[in-house]
């Protein structure tokens, strides 16, 4: 039915020298989260995306579309020829195959291409009436129609649509440098992830976990979840999926049990940071969010932050929980996040975290395990890496087999 999707974007803020990085980088983006299915084009102020020969625009395609951050809104498109009856009989027929026979609508023409001799204000008119005398049950509401017939005729190329699809907007993946998250099995973290995604970070996700106890199934649920937030990112995804069970033993023999949530969230950010090192991350992401549990205090966090001197960042900080789990079912990640397996903090949580802890205390506890930085480096070394583009994993080996890791 369609020929082509006209992309809509936000041009606040990006101005200049600026824009022209946002366009190409969001063409570049869209072509990739839609595994080359397409072509995309820049006319002035918009972008066309133009099926490849034997696609076709379909909800999948559109629904691909809706992910690329970036985008404000697409609206499926015919083109016409920039004369009066093709434009004329290019609507009836789409308001035909669309089934459409009664309720209001209202046409608005724009013409930016002047040399067309009819003027919008006139389109609308004489549109509208050829329009109600095709279909009778039709009526016109210029101020809340049912339908909102759009006319553009352009210098490059002429189209009509009636939709306008909202989209997430946001900027493009790759325009904002690149951070790792802090994947947990969780809610909030996979929500966090998307919303550096959005501003438009390239990310990694970094997770522990604590084998043998669950581990297969464990990995399973950290993959979909990475799966899912692959379908927002135009970029090969790696997931790194740590191996925290030996770090996690040393900590629990150190009988300190209301600290050893601590002590495991500083190794958790040691190990996080020295993989950043790898991967050229410059930030850290997490899913906190200030006293959800006793172990996001301002205290607990700021002794966690101790552990490493990148920055972190944490995007749900001032949220309420239920608009995480909105989000996060929004975006598809609750139904997997409330899978029961277990990461690995959950399973050994300590029954009362600290609430006041202080660094220096902290750190005397970390000097009296033999060789914590050995342990931290063994884990990382036995990382496991998931390579996922697309929704599908396209590679899987462990950290310390490759050289060169991104
Ligand atoms: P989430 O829903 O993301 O798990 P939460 O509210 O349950 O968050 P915690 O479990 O205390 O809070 O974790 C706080 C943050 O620490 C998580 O959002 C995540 O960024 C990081 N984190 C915790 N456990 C892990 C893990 N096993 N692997 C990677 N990151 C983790
Ligand atoms: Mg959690």
């Amino acid at each position: 039915m369609y020929d082509f999707v006209v992309i809509k974007y936000s041009e606040i803020g990006t101005k200049g020298k600026n824009r022209k990085i946002f366009e190409s980088k969001l063409m570049n983006n869209i072509v990739l989260q839609l595994d080359h299915k397409v072509n995309a084009k820049k006319i002035y102020g918009r972008i066309i995306v133009l099926p490849k020969d034997d696609e076709k625009i379909n909800k999948n395609m559109l629904n691909s579309l809706k992910k690329v951050f970036g985008i404000k809104s697409i609206s499926p498109a015919i083109e016409v020829e920039k004369n009066y009856e093709d434009i004329k009989s290019k609507i009836i027929k789409l308001i035909r195959e669309k089934g459409i026979n009664t309720g209001t609508f209202k046409v608005e023409a724009r013409r930016t291409d002047k040399s067309f001799p009819i003027r919008s204000f006139d389109l609308n008119k004489n549109l509208g009436a050829d329009i109600l005398e095709e279909f009778p049950n039709l009526s016109v509401d210029v101020h809340n129609p049912d339908y909102l017939i759009r006319v553009e005729i352009r210098h490059e190329i002429s189209f009509v649509y009636f939709e306008n699809i909202e989209c997430f907007a946001g900027y493009p993946v790759g325009s904002g440098g690149k951070a790792s998250i802090m994947l947990s099995g969780g809610i909030d973290s996979p929500v966090a992830a998307w919303m550096m995604m959005k501003r438009g970070m390239k990310l990694n996700a970094i997770s522990f976990y604590s084998p043998p106890s669950n581990d297969e199934k464990t990995i399973m649920k950290l993959i979909e979840l990475s799966k899912k937030l692959s379908e927002f990112y135009p970029f090969k995804f790696y997931h790194y999926i740590i191996p925290f069970t030996k770090v996690q033993l040393v900590i629990k023999d150190l009988n300190v049990e209301s600290y050893s949530l601590i002590l495991q969230r500083r190794s958790m950010l040691r190990i996080a940071s020295k993989l950043a090192k790898h991967t050229n991350s410059q930030a850290l992401i997490t899913g906190e969010n200030l006293g959800q549990v006793a172990s996001q205090t301002l205290e607990n966090m700021i002794a966690i932050s101790e552990a490493t001197n990148m920055l972190i960042l944490r995007p749900l900080l001032g949220f309420e929980k239920l608009e995480i789990v909105n989000k996060s079912q929004e975006i598809g990640t609750y139904d997997i996040s409330i899978w029961p397996y277990k990461d690995s903090c959950v399973a050994f949580l300590p029954k009362n975290p600290a609430t006041k802890s202080y660094s220096d205390k902290l750190k005397k506890y970390e000097e009296r395990i033999n060789n914590l930085e050995g342990l931290e480096n063994e884990a990382l070394n036995r990382g496991l890496v998931y390579v996922i583009k697309n929704g599908k994993v396209i590679e899987s080996y462990i950290f310390s087999d490759k050289e060169v890791i991104e």
